[in-house]
């Protein structure tokens, strides 16, 4: 009622207007005056009767003049009307103005958690929005889960506001508990105050809730005792309903973005398991096809290898009537070597073998295979008789070259060779085994003729 004022009453032209209506009527002098005996209206005098103007209870001055105690009541009762409507309408324009600030600020408030994401991009917008109406020294948030019983605090800043709200700890999870609001005008005073170093007074605690699950409480708090009142009260019941959904949402977007974050990182290592696999897989592709080609131990085409690519070339040279030759070769006197130097070395041996061959090779289309045990043959396409001579003759002259020992040889002191060249033009009712078994046929004699070197056949039944 502080703001009830005679004084300003009496100012307003409707009401001096009035009094001066009044005091024509009655024919009388009067004055009226405050409570501190100053004179308000009329002529200050010192007439009887004196009557005091009360307003709700207040006593807001005397009114004294020529007239009864009964006029003079009356019009003090009429002045008390008029300051008490003043009064009234000043305070319904007051709460008009403040419930307008608020359903603005409300909506601002609406608008401005709606658009977070994140819950602490959330819990500073609530930060700064409260601040905006509310005066406070601090604002906590715990959030509770309800699968652990747990509170978990957040938005400490600093260790000092961490040393305030675990002063506060119980008084919180009281208000959680009971579910409601609550004002303490003196935290000291309260019996779940824990004694601890703590600037907090006053606190404004509110349980939040959604669809009837508590899912945190919110507090203001101040470092003054008695600081918060029932508008504060008002308005921070409304925000609390606000913040519980903006809060849940915030939360829910948090579980899905983190959900799918593990599944992005899920499915990034299934990928690089599967770019394992398969690199795994192309490599033992790689080494299957290389099995099904190669000879494990000398590195060269095998048998089967031999026998497709003698084919194709056959084809081909059947085509252009060009001729074809095949070089059998046949390690000479290779038990010995064994029995000799061990079957190890015997194996090493046969390496080094087709390596000298392979080198002996020049052309691309020449191709050296393992035959068979310590056989190779070579497939000489485009290559006539002589032409496969000559290579028989390098393929000689190399091992010698690389002088691999052989002690128990009775040809030489190193490892030899013999070779029988096959020769043709195919036709279309030769076939490749004819040429295999030509070549085979001058192997056989080149061995026949004391080893280590070369003996030909061609299929037209001219021997060499
Ligand atoms: P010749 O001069 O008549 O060809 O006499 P040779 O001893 O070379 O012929 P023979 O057919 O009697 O022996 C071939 C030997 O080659 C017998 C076998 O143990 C050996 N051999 C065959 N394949 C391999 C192999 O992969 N590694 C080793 N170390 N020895 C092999
Ligand atoms: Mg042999
Ligand atoms: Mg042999």
């Amino acid at each position: 009622m502080q703001n009830l004022s005679l004084q300003k009453a009496l100012k307003k032209p409707e009401v001096k207007t009035l009094l001066q209506q009044l005091g024509d009527s009655l024919g009388k002098n009067f004055a009226i005056f405050d409570i501190g005996g100053h004179c308000l209206w009329g002529k200050a005098q010192d007439s009887q009767p004196k009557v005091d103007i009360y307003c709700h209870q207040v006593l807001m001055g005397t009114i004294t003049g020529e007239f009864t105690e009964h006029s003079a009541e009356a019009i003090a009762a009429m002045l008390s009307y008029i300051v008490q409507t003043e009064y009234e309408k000043k305070q319904l324009a007051k709460d008009t103005l403040q419930k307008y600030e608020e359903v603005v600020f409300l909506s601002q408030f609406a608008n401005a958690v709606a658009t977070c994401t994140g819950l602490q991009e959330l819990i500073e917008v609530i930060r700064a929005e409260i601040r905006q109406v509310i005066s406070v020294d601090e604002i906590f948030l715990y959030l509770y889960d309800q699968s652990q019983d747990s509170l978990t605090p957040l938005l400490y800043k600093t260790e000092e506001s961490l040393q305030n709200f675990k002063a506060i700890e119980k008084i919180v999870e009281r208000v959680l508990k009971l579910n409601q609001v609550e004002v303490i005008d003196d935290i000291q005073n309260d019996q779940d105050y824990l004694n601890q170093p703590s600037k907090i007074r006053s606190l404004l605690c509110y349980s939040l809730t959604v669809q009837n699950s508590i899912i945190g409480v919110l507090g203001l708090a101040h470092y003054q005792v008695k600081h918060f009142d029932s508008s504060d009260l008002n308005l921070f019941s409304t925000l609390t309903g606000q913040v519980a959904a903006a809060i849940r949402t915030a939360q829910y977007y948090e579980t899905i973005k983190n959900y799918s974050q593990t599944l992005e990182i899920r499915v990034k290592e299934r990928t690089m398991e599967l770019e394992f696999a398969k690199q795994q897989l192309e490599q033992v592709n790689q080494r299957l096809k290389h099995l099904a080609i190669y000879d494990e131990l000398t590195q060269i085409p095998n048998r089967r290898y031999f026998t497709s690519y003698l084919e194709q070339e056959w084809r081909q040279c059947l085509r252009q009537k060009s001729p074809i030759s095949l070089i059998l070769c046949d390690v000479d006197y290779f038990k010995n070597y064994n029995d000799l130097y061990g079957h190890q070395m015997g194996d090493k041996c046969l390496q080094s073998v087709a390596k000298v061959i392979q080198n002996a090779l020049k052309r691309p289309s020449d191709v050296l295979a393992r035959y068979g045990g310590e056989e190779f043959i070579v497939i000489l396409p485009y290559t006539d008789q002589s032409g496969a001579y000559t290579v028989g003759q390098r393929i000689h002259h190399c091992l010698a070259e690389a002088q691999i020992s052989h002690a128990d040889s009775p040809t030489s002191r190193y490892l030899t060779i013999s070779l029988g060249i096959g020769t043709t033009v195919p036709l279309l009712h030769y076939h490749p085994s004819d040429l295999i078994k030509i070549a085979d046929q001058a192997l056989y004699a080149a061995k026949a003729a004391g080893r280590n070197q070369t003996k030909l056949k061609t299929l037209s039944f001219q021997c060499s």
